[in-house]
């Protein structure tokens, strides 16, 4: 059974304590040490103070990750009144949240509008496993690309996400599954990282990250600072679909693992699985990870290939993979397609998958299959759409109705 709590009432918000940001005031989440000194200028603060009070902000937001001035017990009353004054820490507005029956949780999180624009909505998933549990983030609102099997690329790009809404899925997130335990310690003393329930955050949801660069970086490295969020680089995957000029630089400025949706092995058949390749094609993508700074047999890269039956799943196409990836320290990850109503694909048979994997094996790869997660509130890759363009209760009932008659199920 799925769980889907309406999180929009006010006493619903009143009774989870949420401090909910107003769209007036400026942030001070997702800014550098530096930014935030010069935001701590402009509201007074002295320059002797502000390096320290740049420090202490930091531990509040990202290690016991209060959402509210009034919990910074070490800041005098007058001076987070002045704080309150001139900036937020408030999360964005939970609208949904629904439970899987498998675990997996999947909010849909709204964000007050930015100048003369709209508010925005945004999913955010997180996969429980043994031992781990992974954050799949959004990076844009709606996507540019338009990747013939992914539902988000039925949807307009809708704008850029900063880096302060970028953070604010990993800070909700882990509000709502209680993963801020040194919020709480009655002496103040910090829990060690290892048992944490977001451990690992993926790069996966909505949009190409890659095509917001800049704000993509500036989010992922206080989510790696050890003053900030404390992941390990090696715990933080960024997936792109082969921006191909950004990739070296995502190496180089961000260092974090990197995931390539490949799909394809074939220039052919890549221009129409994922249309960016006829503007960066195998041979420049290739070369690009080859160089991808910091590559090694400890720090290999991942594609991500989508099983799409009579599409590009035979064994010649398992063998090209295996010819076209070597001298790349890789990882294959295999996903079985996920349907979305409107969808001329369809999943690959299981036996087919596990032959293409078999294949891919014996020529030295680890190939997991990725198992579906969540499918029962449609959290699964490429199904994650913003509220802007939610499906109608008709296309829910046609993907029930296609998921039910086992199609693209694995
Ligand atoms: N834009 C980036 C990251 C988001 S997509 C990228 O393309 O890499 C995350 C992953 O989900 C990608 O590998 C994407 O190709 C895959 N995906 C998209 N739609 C899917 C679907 N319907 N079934 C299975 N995987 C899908
Ligand atoms: Fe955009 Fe990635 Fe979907 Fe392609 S697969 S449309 S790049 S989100």
């Amino acid at each position: 059974m799925t769980l889907t709590l309406d999180l929009t009432s006010a006493q619903t918000r009143a009774a989870l304590g949420a401090h909910m940001r107003t769209p007036e005031k400026p942030s001070l989440v997702g800014l550098t040490r530096d930014e935030m000194a010069e935001a701590l200028a402009v509201a007074g603060i002295p320059e002797r103070q502000r390096r320290m009070r740049v420090q202490q902000l930091w531990h509040w937001l990202y290690v016991r990750g209060v959402s509210d001035f009034s919990q910074m017990f070490n800041i005098s009353k007058d001076l987070r009144a002045e704080l309150d004054r001139h900036f937020t820490v408030a999360r964005p507005e939970v609208v949904e949240e629904q439970i899987s029956n498998d675990g997996t949780r999947k909010w849909l999180f709204r964000f007050p509008p930015r100048g003369a624009g709209r508010p925005v909505e945004v999913e955010t998933v997180y996969i429980p496993e043994e031992g781990r549990g992974t954050l799949c983030i959004s990076s844009q609102v709606g996507c540019t690309l338009t990747c013939s099997f992914c539902h988000t690329g039925t949807q307009k790009l809708v704008r850029n996400l900063t880096a302060e809404e970028i953070l604010a899925q990993l800070l909700t997130a882990r509000d709502r599954l209680g993963d801020f335990p040194d919020r709480d310690t009655p002496d103040g003393a910090i829990v060690p990282a290892e048992g944490r329930k977001v451990s690992n955050i993926v790069m996966m949801g909505m949009g190409e990250p890659l095509y917001n660069f800049e704000h993509v970086k500036k989010a992922l490295l206080i989510a790696s600072d050890g003053d900030g969020l404390s992941l390990s680089k090696r715990r933080i995957t960024l997936s792109t679909s082969g921006v191909v000029p950004e990739i070296a630089r995502t190496g180089d400025e961000i260092g974090v693992m990197l995931a390539i949706s490949l799909h394809a092995v074939r220039d052919d058949l890549r221009d129409m699985l994922v249309p960016i390749n006829k503007k960066y094609p195998l041979e420049a993508l290739m070369d690009a990870c080859r160089n991808y700074p910091g590559l090694s047999n400890a720090r290999r890269i991942t594609f991500e290939y989508v099983m799409l039956r009579d599409v590009n799943d035979s064994l010649d196409d398992a063998k090209e993979l295996v010819r076209l990836l070597r001298g790349i320290p890789a990882k294959i990850n295999l996903i079985p397609f996920n349907p979305w109503p409107g969808t001329n694909y369809q999943c690959s048979e299981w036996e087919t998958i596990e032959k293409f994997a078999d294949y891919i094996n014996q020529a030295g790869y680890a190939s997991p299959i990725r198992t579906p997660r969540g499918r029962d509130i449609l959290a699964a890759c490429g199904q994650l759409k913003s509220e802007s363009e939610r499906m109608r209760k008709s296309e829910r009932l046609a993907l029930e109705a296609m998921m039910i008659a086992g199609h693209g199920e694995a």
